[in-house]
């Protein structure tokens, strides 16, 4: 299995906030947003050469990005691999009993199929997996 890293998921309370900082002063881009309705969030890619830093503010109180900051305050939330094949990534993880969030793929950001994997099977670390959509 081979994985890529795709991005970093930063949770913030504010993006304005978040965009005051990352793009006004860093002076990093943010190239694409995108709102999925489904999670209730709104996200900020923010380019950074490779790996894009995703900043995450949930627009609804049942959002997971709400219940993160609520409970811990923002920061780092999750780093996404990019896998070919989600489908046998998450076959191949359940057969060495890796506790998933995600049993099977669903549809995430980016027009990507997602799981996530829980952290206390990744080392403390919130780890999605992504298959970035093919043409059929
Ligand atoms: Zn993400």
């Amino acid at each position: 299995m081979k994985a890529v890293l795709d991005h970093v998921g930063i949770a913030v309370a504010s993006l304005e906030e978040a965009v005051a900082f990352y793009r006004d002063a860093l002076g990093l881009e943010i190239e694409a947003t995108e709102e999925v309705a489904s999670q209730g969030v709104r996200a900020h890619f923010v380019g950074v050469g490779g790996p894009a830093l995703e900043l995450l503010e949930a627009t609804s109180d049942a959002s997971p990005i709400a219940r993160f900051v609520g409970r811990r305050g923002p920061g780092l939330h999750h780093i996404t691999l990019r896998v070919d094949d989600l489908a046998a990534a998450l076959e191949r993880l359940k057969a060495r009993g890796v506790r998933l969030i995600d049993e099977t793929p669903r549809p995430g950001a980016e027009n990507a199929l997602v799981a996530f994997v829980h952290p206390s099977s990744a080392h403390g670390v919130l780890v999605e997996l992504q298959q970035k959509e093919q043409d059929a």
